[in-house]
């Protein structure tokens, strides 16, 4: 799941708009299919991070 940085609206990377059409290259960001935000590719280690967040409960 990709969490939007600017609306908040989650949705799973599979329904995210890929690629820009501006870098002219692959890109690997994904775009909100609600508000057209793009969102810079999440890192491994955050994603594992947050894993372990979730885990623990902790969160918020
Ligand atoms: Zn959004
Ligand atoms: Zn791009």
């Amino acid at each position: 799941m990709i969490r939007c940085g600017f609306c908040g609206h989650e949705f799973p990377e599979e329904e995210g708009i890929r690629g820009c059409g501006r870098c002219g290259k692959t890109c690997r960001s994904v775009r909100c299919p609600k508000c057209f935000y793009e969102n810079p590719p999440e890192p491994k280690v955050l994603k594992a991070l947050k894993g372990i967040l979730k885990k623990d409960g902790k969160t918020r």
